[in-house]
């Protein structure tokens, strides 16, 4: 089993040796667990994609402990990127820049651009302080639920990492929000932990990437992701339930309140938020349907949740793992 431990000052300088010897090391962030490996090290990052089986075209965000550090990842900072960083970091927010030459094309799957983040988490940034900037995906098998605690990543996982720096669970529990700022205008790629209101709020109207307009219309079009092995199903209505078609024992993904009445009752129901609090929820999202995923049901439910803010990073996680539920993901 590959060792979870504290993130003592020792344990932090063991896993920094680690990295520099071009090993994984999965540590919490804010958002979720992440795999990292040094972001300079192009051996290293092969075994991120190795472990994770994830393909090469997918590009990997680098983590670093301070805006300062961008100087030697990105090749221009533009003004609104300043602004962005001064507002939202350390925090969920991934922005898109120029990438130098220090970055390997394997981090960008040969993109001129590269995807940076500073995580809010005490422990991710210290790590970072002592190792350099981390090129980290999620700590998961590509297209599977995300790991959102320690005990989730070592359950995932034969072997291939060095070690899990236990951060308890993460307090967002969804992956960060996405904007490229290649072009002139600000585009959302991924919706995420921070809200594309609160960026509008202070850059204006943004606007939205392909994948992500199109989300709502053609959710069945898309590469299965975020994925429990249990076929789950998306409820279409906020608060109701459907009736569950399947055979055998299923499980209710309910977002606040939860109505038995009618049709077969769930044999497990995991509830988001008592009280409706999107953050809650995002913050629980991974881990109940963890839980779900282990309880030996033939399938999951889950409820709609309102789409204003965290609640569309939710329902985007929601549709993807309807459509990559299932033994085999279409995702991987
Ligand atoms: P994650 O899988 O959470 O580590 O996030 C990585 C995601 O960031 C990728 O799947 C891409 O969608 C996005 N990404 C990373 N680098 C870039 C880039 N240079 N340009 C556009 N999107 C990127
Ligand atoms: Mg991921």
């Amino acid at each position: 089993m590959i060792p979870i431990l504290a993130p003592l000052e020792a344990n932090l300088r063991a896993a920094a040796k680690a990295l520099a010897a071009g090993e994984l090391v999965a540590f919490p962030t804010e958002t979720v667990y992440g795999l990292g490996a040094s972001a300079g090290d192009a051996l290293a990052l092969a075994r991120v994609f190795e472990v994770k089986r994830r393909p090469f075209f997918d590009p990997l965000i680098v983590h670093v402990s301070s805006p300062a550090d961008l100087s030697d990842i990105c090749g221009t900072v533009p003004d609104l990127a300043a602004r962005l960083m001064e507002k939202f970091w350390p925090g969920p927010l991934t922005l898109v820049l120029p990438k130098s030459d220090r970055i390997p094309d394997l981090a960008t799957s040969g993109l001129p651009t590269v995807a940076v983040r500073m995580p809010a988490h005490p422990v991710a940034l210290e790590l970072i302080r002592l190792a350099g900037p981390l090129a980290a995906p999620s700590a998961n098998p590509f297209g599977r639920l995300s790991p959102t605690s320690a005990p989730h990543v070592q359950d995932a996982f034969a072997g291939g990492i060095a070690m899990i720096l236990d951060g308890g669970p993460c307090s967002v529990g969804v992956e960060s929000t996405i904007l490229s700022l290649e072009g002139e205008t600000p585009v959302l790629l991924r919706r995420g932990g921070l809200s594309r209101e609160d960026i509008e709020a202070v850059i204006g109207p943004i606007a939205l990437g392909a994948s992500v307009a199109d989300l709502p219309q053609a959710p069945g079009q898309l590469a299965g992701h975020y994925a429990p092995r249990t076929p789950l199903r998306l409820l279409k209505s906020a608060g109701g339930r459907g009736k569950f078609t399947g055979p055998g024992r299923f499980g209710l993904l309910a977002f606040r309140g939860v109505d038995i009445s009618g049709s077969g009752a769930p044999a497990v129901i995991e509830v988001l938020s008592p009280t409706g609090d999107l953050r809650e929820a995002a913050a629980r999202l991974f881990s109940c349907l963890h839980r779900l995923d282990r309880a030996g049901l033939d399938g999951i439910e889950a409820e709609s949740v309102p789409e204003n803010g965290l609640g569309a990073a939710i329902m985007d996680r929601l549709r993807k793992a309807e459509a990559g539920s299932g033994p085999n993901p279409e995702g991987v």
